[in-house]
């Protein structure tokens, strides 16, 4: 499953200046991810993890290092380039959702489809809000939403991409509960049906559970990389230790 790689990220580094002074917030991080892989990104405030879930979708550039995606170098590509390979293969789904305040709820999620060019746009636009359980909200526009009814609209503005590899940063972050079990249902969904490749940072344990491998980062480096059991079924004990040996960083190196 995770024989040919689609995100290869080489010893990133990431300085902002701020107040007459460098912040290194990420560090020499590496790591690549198979096509189909499962990953969650775990670690504290501030530890770096929306900075490098960017990085990795293109959406902004590393101090240092280089990061490849489905085999094309992202380091040599300009703004426009970039967001043509985002639309191509990448989904995003913002911390703050990001949705375009004008549009409406189903426009949101047409406009991944007609910036391709696709056909049947608001028919399929539709069903996935359906999926998402907001068939009954497609006309309202984003302030007239909840921040859960953001956050769905903005897992259905992803998945109307069809995208090989889904950046999430902390997409149950917003939810309560119930919302939340089906937003992570849908997510593996699309993992096991679409092949999609999912790369979630999340402080939800069932979420991180059910992927089968969680990178831990603190202070902006990889503190631990780890395969887990995967699957769905509550593997949500073995989360906390970081103890699981296999597949650690030196055997994901280097594919
Ligand atoms: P996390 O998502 O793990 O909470 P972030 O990646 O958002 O962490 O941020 C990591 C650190 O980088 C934080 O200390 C944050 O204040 C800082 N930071 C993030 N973006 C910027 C920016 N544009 N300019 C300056 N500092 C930033
Ligand atoms: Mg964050």
């Amino acid at each position: 499953m995770s024989s040919e790689t689609i995100l290869k990220v080489s010893r990133i580094s990431k300085t902002y200046q701020a107040a007459g002074r460098s912040l290194h917030v990420l560090e020499n991080v590496s790591f690549s991810v198979g096509a189909g892989e499962t990953v969650a990104i775990v670690g504290p405030s501030g530890s770096g993890k929306t900075t490098l879930l960017g990085l990795s979708a293109g959406l902004d550039r590393a101090s240092s290092g280089s990061v490849e995606l489905n085999g094309i170098l992202l380091d040599d590509l300009d703004e426009d380039e970039r967001a043509v390979v985002r639309n191509r293969y990448i989904g995003f789904i913002f911390q703050n959702f990001q949705l375009l305040p004008t549009l409406t709820a189903i426009e949101n999620v047409m406009v991944p489809m007609e910036l391709r060019g696709e056909k049947r746009v608001r028919e399929r636009a539709k069903a996935l809000m359906d999926k998402v359980g907001l068939g009954d909200r497609l006309h309202h526009y984003p302030a007239q939403l909840s921040g859960g009814e953001q956050q769905r609209v903005s897992l259905a503005r992803a998945f109307a991409g069809q995208p090989r590899i889904l950046f999430a940063d902390e997409p149950t972050g917003n939810l309560d509960a119930e919302t939340s079990e089906r937003i992570v249902q849908l997510l593996f969904e699309l993992n096991r049906e679409a092949g999609t490749t999912l790369v979630i940072v999340t402080h939800n344990l069932e979420l991180a559970a059910g992927t089968r491998r969680i990178i831990r980062l603190a202070g902006g480096r990889v503190v631990s990389d780890n395969a887990v059991g995967g699957g769905e079924a509550g593997m949500s004990g073995k989360i906390g230790g970081g103890n699981q040996p296999a597949g650690g960083e030196a055997g994901r190196d280097g594919k």
